[in-house]
């Protein structure tokens, strides 16, 4: 770790953090009640590292075996691990062996062999259920089921040994409006704890679209590049 590499991450964190507080106050919020998740996907486990000795412990990472490779790398730090991908089945059982929050639950096969998983590592794994928040007829292939599924979903993921009912979360759609999108999250939210009052986590929120999260009523903020730089490009 370059001292240059500590300094752009340190300065980077410390102007997150103010613009959250700001967000926060802005809408009538206390910043407390907001929990960072730094997405360090594609960068190195000494960035998590660093991270974490400038006080971060929650950290987003959305690929297997990347994410395992870190958890236990940095087994010592007491982090958070919260895996935010989408799970493929054949991958669900490992990463329920180290993820503490799962992002991305969005059918009740999964939620099973996450739970089946905990159980045998002796765990409790968190799971947010994904919405997806794409207009209708758009967005097919990506993550999330619609608000009409959750009901069944979450009573699922709630009797099933090994899981906790933690909450729901979203991604904006590409190119759309990020307001309607988390304002529609945040009433699905507001119903599932009619029903579940422990599912207290509602994580929205990306760089590029936290403030709205924050006025929408998010809880956890996974804020990858505006942290950490920008990924390089993928294929
Ligand atoms: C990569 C990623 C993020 C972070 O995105 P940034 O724009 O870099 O802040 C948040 N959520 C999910 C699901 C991601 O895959």
């Amino acid at each position: 770790m370059t001292d240059e590499r500590r300094d752009m991450l340190a300065a980077n964190l410390t102007s997150v953090q103010k613009r959250i507080a700001d967000e926060a106050a802005a809408a009538g919020r206390d910043p407390g009640e907001l929990t960072l998740i730094v997405v360090t996907k594609t960068f190195p486990a000494s960035d998590v590292e660093t991270l974490a000795s400038l006080g971060v412990r929650h950290f987003g990472e959305n690929r297997h075996p990347e994410a395992g490779d870190k958890a236990s790398a940095l087994a010592g730090l007491d982090l958070v691990w919260h895996f935010i991908g989408h799970v493929q089945s054949n991958k669900a059982a490992a990463i329920a062996s180290y993820a503490d929050v799962v992002h991305s639950v969005d059918s009740v096969r999964l939620a099973h062999r996450l739970g089946t998983s905990a159980i045998a590592h002796d765990r409790v794994v968190t799971c947010l259920l994904q919405v997806s928040l794409d207009p209708p007829g758009q967005g097919q292939g990506r993550s999330g089921v619609l608000p009409d599924e959750l009901p069944e979903l979450a009573d699922a993921v709630a009797d099933t040994d090994g899981l906790r009912l933690g909450g729901l979360m979203g991604i904006a759609p590409l190119g759309g409006s990020a307001r309607p999108a988390f304002e529609l999250l945040a009433r699905c939210w507001h119903e599932l704890r009619a029903q579940h009052p422990d599912a207290d986590i509602l994580s929205a929120g990306m760089s590029g679209d936290f403030p709205e999260a924050i006025r929408a009523g998010a809880t956890h903020l996974r804020i990858g590049s505006a942290v950490v730089g920008e990924r390089p490009t993928l294929g």
